[in-house]
């Protein structure tokens, strides 16, 4: 056994394997000496040894292994740092038997060592471990984009397995430990079958990450794909001049909502919806759901308020030059603005102007709007029965939008404008819900702060919005709504009345409608009484607005046609018939004679008063009564209580108390076409019954209104000064009214005062003492 001794290079963390080449950097003092020493007496060989325990800085002998690789020098540089380059390649691996201090240099190590005695190996198993490893290799390098194929050339042509063994632990990605257990092992066969195993594993591995890296591609590549395909439907848009809807959106809502102080916890709402718009698909179904809601988020006024106009009296005029009359209701919103200036919180008041259809009460409303300077928004109720319409429908539902409210707010674009609800007798209650009680929440000032639609779903401000309201008929708007309702009545204009109107709104509106001006077409006052009283029978001004109008729209069109100017025309009462053809009323006497068993009663109906022709006869029978005319309850009832209240004060009424045994009666209605209910035609009937036992006629020229009870006192109703008007058309000159409605006398126009004599009676007894005693 030949022994030779050799300079020990420890180093850590490095495995030097045979025929395996290092280049490392050696900074300290020891390993340049052994360097030095190598090249001087060992023909530039060193012994490479590795420490088991990296840990350890000063290794003892004994822990140093007892197998170490031969090393030969193949260059040493001495670089500008001081430090050693030095290229070694490892030769053998060889045993060691010890390691002693070199002679004088305490600090450096020698070694003494001896090769290893070459085994012999069965040919036929060192064939087939070489194969095998050859094989498993190739297989492995071709997986393997790290490894170049250049290496299985060198190898292919090995056939020792010792070299080849160790050639593959060379460039084997294998771990530190692993590599020193291979330079430690000096069995060949052992360490084959060690490599097969790894290269197995490695290959394993190798094929599972190149399958994950295919799976992870593959996904790459949609992502990419769709990407890639979206830029180019971007382009291709472009190209046809169309915009990119999505991306432009979120861009016009970014703008939007910086632009906007909005509420701080819809702000945060806005970005997280635009957020969930960016990231839903173009073509997702909910992509215009969003948008919708984002739209609508950002249109809400939320901030945004008109300022009034503080000059009273500059209000007062536009009030006074868009409509005539109307004294409390201009005098309200005078107060209210004056009382507004002194304390900027004032709650709204909810004024709701109620009277006959025409009269002004929507128009009034819009000029208010103009008068105050602020927006105007107008919603109708009428025939409204799903609560829905007011509130919205919650966003889960398929095309929901907000209600009636937030989208009239949204339109009207400021958070304080004048809100018409149109028509509140109109609301209508069944299965959907009673709007009548949603209303309240709208209305009421302590909760419409915080009023919230079911679609936006976000507490919106309505205080600041003055509403005001129209209705017909006071008697048909739900009891808890007309609590908080400061009522207006309008009850319609007298002929005097209406004359002003024309003349001082009504044609000057039409002209500048038409595009003429003031001095064009005049009309005398008797062709527009004459409209008043032939052409229209209305509380209001419509129908009488409306033949202005068409007259006004057939004189253009006439004097067009025959190439003449439209200036001072004069229209007259004769040229009446021409322009609007036949009178629809011409003037009568509403009844041509007085009769027994008739009355003319009065009514009070939605479109205004008017007066009922009440008849009465009666045939054999055994004292039941009838009544037709399209009659409501309320009026039948009175029409039994009045029979009761005669039958038991017959002997007062100078009455033969059989003529209840052996007769029926027939109370008959005209005018079938018209609905009446109400209970203010109890006099009436009482009279017409009297008129009819008694054998009396009463004058044309009398009329009356009350109910009655069982006692004969007359009870108040409403509609008074409807009923006026509607008694002064008919030419009736006096007019019974119950003592209780006294106050209501007081308020009618002296012009009708002067032609109706308006009798006071508490008992039916003072009507029958004047007409039958
Ligand atoms: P309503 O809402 O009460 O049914 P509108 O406001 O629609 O009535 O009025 C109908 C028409 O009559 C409108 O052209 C309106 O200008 C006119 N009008 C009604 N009342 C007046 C009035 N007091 N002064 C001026 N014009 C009036």
């Amino acid at each position: 056994m030949i022994k030779s001794n050799l300079p020990v290079i420890l180093l850590k963390k490095l495995v030097l394997l045979p025929y395996q080449e290092v280049r490392i950097e050696l900074n300290n003092e020891t390993s340049k000496k052994v360097i030095e020493i190598s090249k001087v007496y060992h023909d530039d060989e060193v012994l490479v040894v590795c420490p088991i325990d990296t840990l350890e800085e000063n290794p003892d002998t004994s822990d140093l292994p007892k197998i170490g690789v031969v090393g030969k020098i193949k260059s040493s540089i001495e670089l500008p740092n001081g430090n050693n380059r030095v290229v070694i390649v490892g030769i053998k691996r060889v045993k060691i038997f010890s390691y002693v201090n070199y002679s004088n240099e305490e600090d450096i190590l020698e070694s003494v060592v001896t090769v290893f005695d070459t085994k012999e190996i069965d040919e036929i198993t060192e064939t087939a471990m070489l194969r095998k490893l050859i094989i498993d290799l190739e297989k492995f390098i071709t997986k393997n984009p790290f490894i170049s194929n250049s290496i299985m050339s060198q190898i292919k042509g090995i056939d020792e397995l010792d070299k080849l063994t160790d050639l593959i632990a060379t460039f084997l990605p294998l771990s530190f430990d692993k590599k020193i257990n291979l330079m430690l092992d000096a069995n060949c066969v052992s360490r084959a079958k060690y490599l097969i195993k790894e290269i197995n594993v490695e290959t394993a591995v190798l094929e599972l990450e190149n399958k994950l890296d295919f799976e992870l591609k593959k996904n790459l590549d949609l992502a990419q794909k769709e990407f890639i395909l979206k830029e180019k439907i971007k382009v291709i848009k472009k190209e046809l001049g169309e915009k990119d809807n999505k991306n432009s959106d979120i861009e016009v809502f970014r703008e939007k909502l910086k632009s906007l102080k909005l509420p701080e916890k819809v702000e945060k709402k806005v970005l997280k919806e635009l957020e969930r718009y960016e990231m839903t698909s173009e073509i997702s179904p909910e992509i215009s759901v969003i948008r919708n809601y984002i739209d609508y988020l950002l249109s809400v006024p939320w901030n945004i308020i008109t300022r009034d106009e503080k000059d009273l009296s500059k209000i007062r005029k536009k009030l006074n030059e868009s409509h005539y009359g109307l004294e409390e209701a201009k005098i309200r919103i005078i107060e209210y603005i004056a009382v507004k200036s002194m304390n900027e919180e004032l709650i709204s008041p909810i004024i709701c102007l109620s009277g006959p259809p025409g009269t002004g009460k929507t128009t009034f409303a819009e000029s208010v709007a103009k008068a105050l300077n602020r927006n105007f928004v107008k919603v109708s109720l009428g025939g409204m029965n799903d609560t829905a319409e007011l509130i919205g429908h919650r966003r889960t539902y398929i095309g929901s939008n907000p209600g009636k409210i937030i989208s009239s707010l949204i339109k009207s674009g400021s958070k304080n404008p004048i809100f018409l609800l149109d028509e509140i007798d109109k609301l209508t209650k069944d299965f959907r819900g009673d709007p009548a009680s949603v209303l309240l929440d709208i209305l009421d000032p302590t909760q419409n702060k915080k009023f919230v639609d079911n679609y936006l779903d976000e507490e919106v401000d309505l205080s600041k919005v003055l509403f005001i309201l129209t209705a017909n008929d006071v008697f048909n708007i739900p009891a808890a709504l007309l609590d908080r309702l400061e009522i207006i009545n309008i009850s319609g204009y007298t002929d005097s009345e209406k004359l002003n109107i024309a003349k001082n709104h009504l044609i000057k509106k039409a002209l500048l409608n038409n595009g003429l001006g003031s001095n064009s077409i005049k009309f005398k006052d008797s062709a527009i009484n004459k409209l008043i009283t032939s052409y229209t029978r209305e509380n209001g001004v419509r129908e009488l607005d409306r033949n202005i109008n068409k007259i006004i729209r057939k004189i253009i069109t006439e004097r067009k046609l025959e190439n003449k100017r439209i200036y001072n025309i004069l229209v007259t009462e004769t040229e009446l018939k021409k322009y609007l053809k036949k009178e629809l009323y011409p003037l009568k006497s509403h009844r041509t004679e007085n009769s027994i068993g008739y009355i003319l009663g009065l009514a009070y109906t939605p479109i205004g008063g008017t007066t009922i022709e009440i008849e009465v006869t009666s045939f054999s029978g055994d004292g039941k009564i009838k009544c037709t005319g399209h009659l409501g309850e309320v009026i039948n009832e009175s029409a039994t209580i009045t029979m009761s209240y005669i039958k038991s004060n017959y002997e007062y009424f100078k009455i033969k108390k059989d003529i209840f045994k052996n007769q029926d009666f027939h109370i008959n209605f005209r005018e079938a076409a018209i609905p009446k209910d109400g209970p203010s035609a109890g006099c009436a009937i009482t009279t017409a019954i009297l008129s009819y036992i008694l054998n009396k006629k009463v004058s044309n020229n009398i009329s009356m209104t009350g109910e009655i009870t069982l006692k004969g006192d007359i009870l108040p109703v409403g509609g008074i000064k409807e009923k006026a008007l509607a008694a002064l058309k008919t030419g009736i000159t006096q007019v019974y009214v119950p003592f209780d409605n006294s106050s209501d006398i007081e308020e009618i126009d002296e012009e009708i005062k002067e032609k109706i004599e308006f009798i006071l009676v508490k008992n039916y007894k003072e009507i029958y003492k004047d007409l039958f005693s």
